[in-house]
């Protein structure tokens, strides 16, 4: 049973909590244990919200009282807003008590800063170790990290935790200085590659013929951050830089994008009608494109054309931009030749690749074999065969994808009408490109 005040808190610190993306919950491996709970595929699953988000998480702040006055934040200290704090019992409860009744898979964790950033990083670490060694819990726990706390608590926090994130959020220096000018990238980014070293050396240890029996735990779902999009001027390509380098230098796990939402009136923010949702989209198909296929952020992107295509995906985008590399013979392309096919995911170009084992590839298997045709057919042949309906030419092509259909209202939305064409949805979510 839970108490009225700690369901008067947990409306609070819920809402508050609502504007962090970086909440997925998956690529946990935690060795079961004789506690509660497991993060293993039987009980792990994602729930997505209508704009994306993933719920399936109890997703709360242990408190929205802040000492900060991050200006595009609605829990800053300036803000007249109702304030409430867990204790770290109450989190154990409220988690232990939505998890058995199978509410939630886990628990995402963040906080406002309380008197310094120790102090809060002490608290949520005294969380989650009751949360773990009192009450057994063995599920899933996403556990911000403090930026400024001392990295001591910092480590202490990767042994309780299965995924850290320490949120950027403004994607360049002089950003983070007009926004939230009492986070240092210094703050940030130290704790960030500390614990990215000590993931690495892990795995170092973990490949040697003569390593330890057991290693202790230390987030084993890896660490993310959160960038938002669209409060300040970079562009696209600077924000996939500095993913790259997130990804290749502080071996990151996600990179997680969120369209700017204004909740404050302040003269150093945009004004803004809508969330930059499609941009924030296309940042997400490109993430993919980076960790999964291959590309670098130059490729898809350069100073001359520093954002991203609002009508096409960033990968139809570098083919229209390449078509000498087309078409794609699908019977002797390499895999990654064939990840670069619009139309062709990962899952796709393995299929290919096994099923050229048995057999040459004739273009009625294309279909079973998840390639979204749409898109691909102008960048394949199939024994020598072209199948597009336009030539090869890259604004014929470019004209075939973007035109108008019956209804439509702007090129933009159909990116979200999920009638319309539901493959490239599924495509979408699942990051198949
Ligand atoms: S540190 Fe900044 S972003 Fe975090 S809760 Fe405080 S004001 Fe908001």
């Amino acid at each position: 049973m839970i108490r009225e005040s700690a369901l008067k808190k947990l409306t609070i610190l819920a809402e508050s909590a609502k504007y962090d993306a970086s909440c997925a919950s998956s690529g946990s491996n935690r060795a079961h244990s004789a506690g509660v709970g497991t993060t293993q595929s039987s009980g792990i699953c994602h729930s997505w919200a209508a704009d994306g988000r993933c719920i399936s998480l109890l997703k709360i702040l242990m408190t929205n009282v802040c000492i900060y006055n991050c200006t595009y934040c609605i829990n800053r200290a300036n803000n007249d807003v109702p304030r409430a704090a867990f204790t770290p019992e109450e989190i154990c409860e409220l988690t232990m008590n939505f998890y058995t009744k199978n509410y939630i898979e886990g628990l995402f964790l963040s906080s406002g800063v309380i008197q310094s950033p120790d102090h809060t990083m002490e608290l949520l670490i005294k969380t989650v170790r009751r949360l773990r060694e009192i009450h057994r819990f063995n599920g899933y726990i996403h556990l911000k990290l403090i930026p400024g706390a001392n990295l001591d608590l910092v480590h202490t926090a990767c042994r309780y935790a299965d995924r850290v994130s320490i949120n950027i959020e403004l994607p360049s220096r002089e950003s983070l200085a007009m926004l939230a000018p009492q986070k240092k990238v210094e703050s940030i980014l130290l704790p960030m590659h500390s614990v990215g070293e000590t993931l690495q050396h892990n795995q170092e240890v973990k490949k040697k013929k003569n390593k330890p029996k057991t290693m202790p735990a230390y987030t084993p779902a890896g660490q993310s951050t959160q960038l938002i999009i669209g409060a300040t001027p970079e562009t696209d390509l600077q924000i996939m830089r500095l993913s790259s380098w997130l990804y290749e230098k502080m071996t990151l796990k996600r990179v997680y994008y969120s369209a700017y939402i204004p909740v404050n009136n302040d003269s150093r923010l945009p004004v803004l009608h809508t969330p930059p949702l499609l941009r924030e989209h296309r940042l997400y198909q490109a993430d993919w494109l980076l960790r999964f296929y291959g590309f670098s952020a130059e490729e898809l992107l350069d100073e001359a054309h520093p954002r991203f295509d609002v009508e096409l995906d960033p990968k139809i985008c570098w083919a229209l931009r390449n078509p000498g590399r087309f078409p794609v013979e699908l019977n002797i392309a390499d895999y990654e030749v064939l990840l670069r096919v619009p139309g062709i995911g990962v899952r796709s170009a393995k299929k290919i690749i096994a099923l050229r084992k048995v057999q040459r590839i004739q273009y009625n298997d294309l279909r079973k074999l998840h390639i979204v045709l749409k898109r691909a057919q102008y960048f394949f042949t199939v024994n020598g065969k072209y199948y597009g309906d336009t030539p090869l030419d890259p604004a014929a092509i470019r004209n075939r994808l973007t035109i108008p259909y019956p209804g439509r209202v702007s090129s933009q939305l159909d990116l979200f009408d999920i009638n319309r064409d539901t493959s490239d949805l599924t495509s979408a979510i699942s990051g198949e490109i």
